[in-house]
C-alpha cells in the first residue's frame, strides 16, 4: 500500500460483484456503492467484511410460490486474492484462526480500494469454527455473535497484520461491527500501565476515531444478544468493559456503537430525526444514501449519457444537464431497457409481457412492512383501472428471510393472485432477486412502486437506482422519497403531502391502497397513455433532479466533509 488509509469501513455484508453472494440486500448493496464511490473519488479507504462462503441463500420458488433456500456455492479463488497473514481471535475461550482474501475495487481514475474478506475456514480451527464465516445472517444468535467477534476483533487485527498503518477513522456500517469499539479499546488499554482499568479518556479517544451509521428506524430491528450469551462468547473480562460502556443487561450492538462513536448518522433526513427520538441522548446527523451511478445504469442509458453528458462517469452532478436530452433519444433508450426486461420476464415466466404496456416494478426483501401485496388488495378496482386505458403489467421480485413466515406467505399470495389475474393483468414474480436482476428491473419498468409502512423505511435505495434510469417512483412518503418527491416531476406520492392515512383511526393499509389506486387512475395511466411527451418530461426530471443528488458520489462527499474530517486538517470536499 502506497498511502496509509484515512478510513477503514466495516460492514457485515458488501455487494462487490453480482456473482459473489457476499450481500443479502439493501445494506450490502449500499456498502458496495460506498466503496465504489470512495474509489472513484480517490478517498484512501480500506474495507473489511466476512467472506460468506455459502452466501445468504439461493431462492427457489415452486409453481405456487413456496420459497425454499439453498446454500450458494461459489468459487472463491476465481474472484479473490489469497493473503498470507493469519491472525487469531478469542471466541468462547477458544483461539480461532482467521485469514483474509482481497478484492480490489477500482475507481474511474484507476484508484483502488482494497476490501478484506475474513475467513475462518482453516485446518487449524475446529470443524464448527471453520463455519463461522460461511453464512450471511444464518444460524442462531450464538452463531451471529461469533461472526461479529470475527468482524470486529479479527478485522482490526488483520488490518494491523497487513501493515495498514495508523488508521484515523473507523466507519461502522450498522451495529454488526460494534465489537470493533471493544477491540479498539483493548488495543489502547494494552499500552497502559494498568490494563484492567478503563479510564474515560480511553473511551473518548476511541470515540474520536469512530463513525457509526445506523440503518434501522425501529427498536426491534436492532441487533442484540442476551447477557449470558455475551458472557459465554466474549468472556468476563470483555463483559466488564461492556459494562463500563453502559451495557448492563442485553448486549445491544446499536447502543455500543452509539457509545463508541463521535459522529453518528441516519441514512435519510427523516431517519436521522427518528433515530434521535429513539436515542435522545446522542446527536444524530443525517447523510442520505445514494447509489453508484455507473453500476445501476442500464447499457442504453450509459450510452445516452456518454453522448449527452460526457463527464457523468466522473462527475454525477452533470446528470443535472439531463434536462437537455431530447425526447426521442430518451424514449428510445428506455424502450431498449424495457425490451431487455420484457424478454427476460417472458423467457423466465411466460407472463406475456408487452413492451407497449405500462409496466410497474416492485422488488425488495419480502417482509411484512414493505407491503408487496398492497397494490393487489382490490383486484376489481385494479382491473377497472387497467381496462380504462392500455392496461397494466406488474413485475415482482424479492427473497424472504428463511425464518420470515409472513414474508414467505406474501410471495405465495402474489403467485395465487397472478393466476387469478391471468388474461387481464399480466403479473410475474422473478426468483432469486440479486444485483443483476435489480438493475434489469429498475431500468426496465415505467414506474417504480414503493409501499412501506411508515416510518419503517429508513431510506430505501431501489427507487434511486430507478431514477438513474429515468424511471419515476410511485411511493409512500417515507425514507428518501420525502426528499426526492416532486409531484408530476420526479414521480408521484401515494396520498398527499401530509399523509392523511397516518391518522390512528383509519385502517392504514386500506387507506394507502385507496390512495395508490387513485394516483394510478388519475395521474400515472392518463399521462403514460395520453400525454407521452409529459411522461418523458417526468423521466428527464427524474434523472436531472434525483439522479444528480441521490448518488453515492454526493453521499461520499458528505461523509468526507462531515464524518471523516480530521480536526485541524482540511480534506478536499470532493
Ligand atoms: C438495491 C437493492 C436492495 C435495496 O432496495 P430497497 O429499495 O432499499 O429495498 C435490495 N436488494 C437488492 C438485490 C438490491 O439491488
Amino acid at each position: 500500500m502506497t498511502k496509509s488509509p484515512l478510513v477503514a469501513y466495516f460492514s457485515m455484508e458488501i455487494g462487490l460483484d453480482p456473482l459473489m453472494p457476499t450481500y443479502s440486500g439493501g445494506l450490502g448493496v449500499l456498502a458496495g456503492d460506498t466503496v465504489r464511490s470512495a474509489a472513484d473519488l480517490e478517498v484512501p479507504m480500506v474495507a473489511v467484511t466476512l467472506i460468506h462462503r455459502r452466501g445468504h441463500f439461493y431462492q427457489r420458488l415452486d409453481a405456487h410460490g413456496w420459497q425454499t433456500e439453498e446454500p450458494v456455492a461459489w468459487p472463491v479463488n476465481d474472484f479473490l486474492e489469497a493473503l498470507d497473514p493469519r491472525v487469531t481471535v478469542e471466541v468462547e475461550g477458544r483461539t480461532v484462526y482467521v485469514r483474509a482474501w482481497k478484492y480490489t475495487v477500482r475507481g474511474v481514475t484507476g484508484a483502488a480500494v482494497p476490501v478484506y474478506l475474513l475467513d475462518t475456514d482453516l485446518v487449524d480451527n475446529s470443524p464448527w469454527d471453520r463455519t463461522i464465516t460461511d453464512v450471511l445472517y444464518g444460524g442462531d444468535a450464538h452463531y451471529r455473535l461469533c461472526q461479529e467477534v470475527v468482524l470486529g476483533y479479527g478485522g482490526l487485527c488483520m488490518l494491523r497484520a497487513l501493515g495498514c498503518g495508523d488508521i484515523p477513522r473507523f466507519h461502522l456500517n450498522e451495529g454488526h461491527a460494534a465489537l470493533l469499539v471493544l477491540a479498539l479499546l483493548e488495543e489502547k488499554l494494552a499500552a497502559r500501565a494498568e490494563p484492567e482499568e478503563l479510564p474515560a479518556d480511553v473511551i473518548e479517544s476511541v470515540r474520536d476515531q469512530c463513525v457509526f451509521t445506523t440503518h434501522t428506524p425501529v427498536p426491534a430491528g436492532h441487533d442484540q444478544f442476551p447477557a449470558d450469551l455475551a458472557r459465554r462468547v466474549l468472556g468476563t473480562r470483555r463483559c466488564g468493559w461492556l459494562e463500563a460502556c453502559g451495557q448492563n443487561d442485553t448486549l445491544n450492538m446499536t447502543k455500543l456503537a452509539l457509545r463508541g462513536a463521535r459522529f453518528i448518522n441516519g441514512v435519510a433526513m427523516k431517519h436521522g430525526q427518528v433515530s434521535h427520538t429513539l436515542f435522545p441522548e446522542y446527536p444524530i446527523h443525517s447523510i442520505t444514501n445514494g447509489v453508484h451511478a455507473v453500476t445501476w445504469t442500464s447499457s442504453p442509458f450509459q450510452a445516452l449519457y456518454d453522448r449527452h453528458l460526457p463527464d457523468w462517469r466522473r462527475d454525477q452532478l452533470s446528470l443535472r444537464y439531463a434536462v437537455g436530452i431530447p425526447d426521442e433519444e430518451l424514449w428510445t433508450a428506455h424502450m431498449e431497457a424495457k425490451r431487455a426486461l420484457a424478454d427476460f420476464v417472458n423467457r423466465e415466466t411466460n407472463a406475456g409481457f408487452d413492451r407497449d404496456v405500462l409496466t410497474i416494478g416492485f422488488a425488495r426483501r419480502a417482509t411484512g412492512y414493505k407491503r408487496a401485496t398492497l397494490i393487489l388488495s382490490d383486484l376489481e378496482r385494479l382491473k377497472r383501472i387497467a381496462g380504462q386505458t392500455g392496461g397494466i403489467q406488474i413485475v415482482f421480485a424479492g427473497k424472504a428471510h428463511p425464518n420470515d413466515q409472513e414474508g414467505k406467505e406474501m410471495i405465495r399470495q402474489i403467485h395465487d393472485i397472478r393466476d387469478r389475474l391471468k388474461g387481464t393483468i399480466p403479473v410475474a414474480y422473478l426468483s432469486n432477486y440479486d444485483m443483476t436482476l435489480a438493475r434489469l428491473l429498475c431500468s426496465g419498468v415505467d414506474v417504480w412502486l414503493n409501499t412501506p409502512l411508515p416510518p419503517m423505511e429508513a431510506s430505501g435505495t431501489s427507487g434511486m437506482k430507478a431514477a438513474m434510469n429515468g424511471v419515476p417512483s410511485l411511493s409512500i412518503l417515507d425514507g428518501w422519497w420525502i426528499e426526492g418527491h416532486l409531484e408530476d416531476l420526479t414521480g408521484w406520492t401515494i396520498g398527499e403531502k401530509i399523509d392523511a392515512c397516518l391518522e390512528p383511526s383509519s385502517g392504514m393499509d386500506q387507506c394507502h391502497a385507496d390512495a395508490l389506486y387513485t394516483k394510478l387512475e388519475q395521474k400515472v395511466l392518463p399521462m403514460f397513455y395520453g400525454d407521452r411527451a409529459k411522461y418523458i418530461d417526468v423521466m428527464r426530471h427524474t434523472i436531472a433532479l434525483n439522479g444528480a443528488f441521490f448518488n453515492a458520489q454526493r453521499m461520499m462527499g458528505q461523509y468526507r466533509r462531515n464524518a471523516y474530517r480530521l480536526a485541524g486538517q482540511s480534506i478536499d470536499g470532493g
